[in-house]
């Protein structure tokens, strides 16, 4: 029993089979489980509302009221939720998704190929599509929240192998190993989108969510001026998203612990296409995150435009559209 739980391991463990912890963050515990009941493994987010100020309270009832209303496979699913008898927990029961975050991938391959980045990022769009086109902003979209089903292994040839390898003069080379992977390298099949704690549900598709907030670093320049913003900080975090794929660090950063430089930098959309690392990132995947990261969000790319970019296509040309 684990101890922050164990005053409401009873009303838990008649039907779900507590296992490991799997996340952690201010006011909550991720831990997988097993439902004896419908015979499967879910993920068990525990809210301790206990040291909640009334509008993190609010956030999360808001996590829960958006996720119930979800349906789409790039979106972890919420099954159901629960208070405990004591009202000082909220219980989030989700779909599991096995391979967890796709951070831990870029930290352990260092960065991506611009197909596995190509791969990951579609599968972001279509989430953040069915999002928008729903009148939800999703808010915290970053690598964190994105969350992966481990693909496919199928055994590949020497030769394959040696293909497979990025050409690159430095030690970081990304050995896939010995099997290829359907869909992508890496392991990452299929991608899903979680953590609705920041998002808001539009009450029309042109007004503008007023709360400032989200993570620094990827927050739009729009954010950090308090002026209203709308859907497209969400495109701005997935340009964020994409440029550390390919690179294996975020456009905006800081090596201090001061987090004003970095938003001074990003109301000027102040980031660069650095060297060497981007010398093998191709023209089309630096236009895409150009139309990503522009300052003015009316100029910035909707998921429409990114869904028709001639790059996020490319090898997918013959696919019909998913919507
Ligand atoms: P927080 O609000 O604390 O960021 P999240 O919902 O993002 O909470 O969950 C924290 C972490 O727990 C995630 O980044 C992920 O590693 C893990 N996690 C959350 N939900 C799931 C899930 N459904 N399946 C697998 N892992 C999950
Ligand atoms: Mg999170």
């Amino acid at each position: 029993i684990h101890p922050e739980l164990a005053d409401y391991y009873s009303e838990l463990h008649t039907r779900y089979l507590l296992s490991d912890k799997i996340g952690e963050g201010a006011f909550s515990y991720v831990y997988k489980a097993y439902d004896s009941k419908d015979c499967r493994y879910l993920a068990i987010k525990i809210i301790d509302k206990s040291n909640m100020k009334p509008d993190q309270i609010s956030s999360t009832l808001k996590e829960v009221a958006i996720m119930r209303h979800l349906n789409h496979p790039n979106i972890v699913k919420l099954y159901s939720y629960q208070n405990s008898s004591d009202s000082k927990y909220c219980f989030l029961f989700l779909e599991y998704v096995a391979g967890g975050e796709i951070f831990n991938q870029i930290i352990k391959y260092t960065y991506f190929s611009e197909n596995l980045t190509r791969h990951i990022i579609r599968q972001v769009a279509f989430a953040v599509k069915y999002l928008h086109d729903n009148g939800v902003v999703h808010r915290d979209i970053k690598p964190e929240n994105l969350l992966f089903e481990p693909s496919t292994f199928i055994p590949r040839s020497k030769e394959d192998q040696l293909k497979a390898r990025r050409k690159s003069d430095d030690d970081n080379k990304v050995d896939e190993g010995q099997f290829t992977i359907q869909n992508g390298a890496a392991g990452i099949g299929i991608v899903k989108l979680a953590d609705f704690g920041l998002s808001t549900l539009l009450q029309t598709s042109n007004s503008l969510a007023k709360t400032p907030c989200g993570t620094v670093g990827y927050t739009s320049p729009e954010q950090h001026m308090n002026i209203g913003y709308d859907k497209k900080v969400d495109m701005w975090a997935i340009g964020c998203v994409l440029y550390t794929m390919v690179v294996g660090f975020p456009p905006f950063y800081s090596n201090t612990q001061d987090s004003n430089d970095i938003t001074e930098k990003v109301m000027k959309g102040d980031y660069q296409f650095l060297k060497p690392w981007f010398d093998e990132v191709s023209d089309g995947c630096t236009n895409l995150i150009s139309n990503l990261l522009t300052v003015d969000p009316a100029k910035r790319y909707s998921i429409e435009e990114l869904l028709s970019d001639p790059w996020i296509n490319i090898g997918y040309e013959s696919e019909k559209r998913v919507d």
